[in-house]
């Protein structure tokens, strides 16, 4: 791949240097009633509206079926059961009759043509949620804890990232003409030509820009995986502030040395009334600093590797007017949901139920995506809230309401306790194959049945019933957070996977690469003696992901945000 002019912006800068408004020829390519895509510069303007365009991979050799992806904008995950029936509604009618929920608290609607687009994207702001800047050069959807369990700072956690969600807001007006009004903005207008965003400018950023708030000593988040990270900092349910972190992110490109998962450093602790301001501090160094000619490098995470941390810390106490204390003491015990019904701190009940790769759909057997329908529809009353692990939380529910949900989900093969095993229940996999065009590898299609494989071999080998945190991804960008997994498999080629190891439970230490390829088929026999060796090696109760850090690579710093942090 050709290494890019350093003194050049990339095509996508030059686009967003033209059409400020992000408007594109969007709203005329879907007036056409013979368009079935969108042109290829057009479809940069799109992310920013919360959709990709894609083709469907499985139909390629006998030509290309172009199809849409849309991810809702759901701050914090949380949707009202009415919501939920919305977008339980555009799946069936607009997309592939399935929900995918993302890594990011989402919605994904995968399949839709490209004439569904319109009405899909208005329905949704109809019901009060949006898709502008679920993807593109932006702030992406937020995410906060979902699990009501340990403090009622929550609340106030949740209200804090909404807020940062508002402030954050792009304010082209394109949006709104496009998807409620179907009116093409006027490319020619002069005060099109000259719209200049408030706070990111006329270009906005130079890639994506991602924020997570974070309530220990819960992780769900894997908030060191996020460009700006707020770590709460309770007493008691009294919200006294937050931990800053900055300059997560975990894409990177396979062969490119200069590209790296990295963890977000600890800056110092906030009182939780500059959270807005600490917000628009980083987004503008970003904004600022950035690299805008390398698109593999321009992800905040490079501006706070090269500039480091010292430097950071004062361009964000300048521009967000603050001092900076210390970071305060916290400890993150888990990155996982709770399954099952829990109590959360309120009385009131929750559910954590298991979504297999994030996919609510029907199957023979367990019809998961008519029986959240029919619990939306039956208890109006509850919310919905989507995890980071890509499962479903049923939130706010009486005591009474907790046996009729129960009956209601197993008459439609959904279990409630012992939903999947325990390999099953820590995974997580990115769709890639088919949607997905950027995918090398299967990984939605092809992680359960590897799982299954697993699950016997250390079942054989005396390790049953251990918890292992098993993700994929398709391509080396990352969706599933992979870089943060025990065990990990990077797609490189069909069939063909780099292979990783040593990320830890709390999410506080990236894994690195045991094995640069190995094929699919040939997993169990690379597993075999590392099990072997995890069995006759391990110290009391060490995990796997912990034993392959010690044995393989013991040099490496073992909590090296953790360890800044309590500082
Ligand atoms: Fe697509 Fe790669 Fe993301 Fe998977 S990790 S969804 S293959 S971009």
């Amino acid at each position: 791949m050709p290494v890019p002019d350093p003194t050049k912006p990339s095509h996508n800068e030059v686009l967003k240097d033209a059409i400020p408004t992000l408007a594109g020829n969007l709203a005329a390519t879907m007036a056409d009633p013979e368009a079935d895509r969108f042109s290829v510069d057009d479809t940069q303007f799109l992310k920013f509206h919360g959709a990709y365009q894609q083709d469907d991979r499985d139909l390629r050799k006998t030509g290309k079926k172009f199809m849409m992806m849309i991810r809702g904008r759901i701050p914090g995950g949380v949707m009202t059961s009415q919501q939920y029936i919305t977008f339980d509604d555009l799946a069936t009618e607009y997309g592939n009759n399935t929900l995918r929920l993302t890594t990011r608290q989402s919605i994904q609607f995968h399949g839709v043509l490209l004439h569904g687009l319109g009405p899909l994207i208005k329905k949704i702001n109809e019901s009060l949620l949006s898709t502008l800047a679920a993807c593109g050069d932006v702030n992406r959807n937020i995410t906060a804890s979902p699990t009501p369990a340990y403090t009622k700072a929550r609340e106030l956690v949740y209200q804090d990232s909404v807020r940062v969600a508002d402030a954050l807001n792009p304010q082209t007006k394109a949006y709104h003409s496009i998807w409620i009004d179907g009116q093409q903005l006027n490319l020619e207008d002069e005060e099109n030509i000259n719209f200049v965003d408030p706070l990111y400018g006329k270009t906005y950023l130079p890639r994506k820009f991602k924020i997570s708030f974070v309530t220990p000593p819960s992780n769900d988040m894997d908030v060191f995986t996020n460009d700006l990270g707020y770590i709460a900092i309770t007493d008691g349910d009294e919200l006294l502030g937050y931990n800053v972190t900055i300059g997560g992110g975990m894409g990177r490109s396979h062969n490119q040395q200069a590209t790296f998962p990295r963890l977000a450093d600890v800056v110092g602790f906030i009182p939780a009334d500059k959270a807005v301001a600490i917000a628009k501090a980083a987004l503008t160094i970003h904004r600022d600093h950035g690299d805008r000619s390398n698109r593999k490098h321009a992800r905040l995470k490079y501006v706070v590797a090269e500039k480091g941390l010292e430097w950071i810390r004062a361009e964000l106490e300048r521009r967000a007017e603050i001092t900076i204390e210390d970071a305060r003491p916290y400890e993150f015990t888990s990155t996982g949901d709770l399954y099952g019904w829990h109590r959360a701190v309120d009385g009131k009940l929750f559910l954590t139920s298991y979504v297999e790769m994030g996919r609510i759909k029907d199957n023979e057997g367990r019809a998961q995506k008519t029986a959240f329908r029919q619990v939306a529809e039956q208890f109006p009353h509850v919310e919905f809230r989507l995890s980071a692990n890509q499962n479903v939380i049923i939130a706010n529910v009486p005591e009474s309401d907790r046996s009729g949900i129960t009956d209601l989900l197993a008459t439609h093969g959904v279990r409630v306790d012992n939903q999947a095993s325990i390999l099953h229940s820590a995974s997580m996999a990115c769709p890639s194959l088919p949607t997905c065009g950027l995918g090398l590898a299967e990984s939605e299609r092809m992680l359960p049945a590897l799982i299954d494989r697993i699950e016997k071999l250390g079942g054989e080998l005396g390790l049953g019933g251990e918890e292992i945190i098993i993700r994929s991804t398709g391509c080396p960008n990352g969706c599933a957070r992979p870089y943060m997994a025990e065990m990990a498999f990077v797609g490189k080629a069909p069939g063909r996977y780099q292979f990783w190891l040593g990320g830890n439970a709390s999410g506080t230490r990236l894994n690195r690469v045991y094995k640069e390829v190995i094929k699919e088929a040939e997993i169990e026999a690379e597993l075999t003696p590392l099990f072997k060796r995890y069995k006759a090696e391990r110290t009391e109760g060490e995990r796997f992901g912990d034993f392959a850090a010690r044995v393989f690579w013991p040099e490496q710093d073992t909590d090296a945000a953790a360890e800044a942090a309590n500082n």
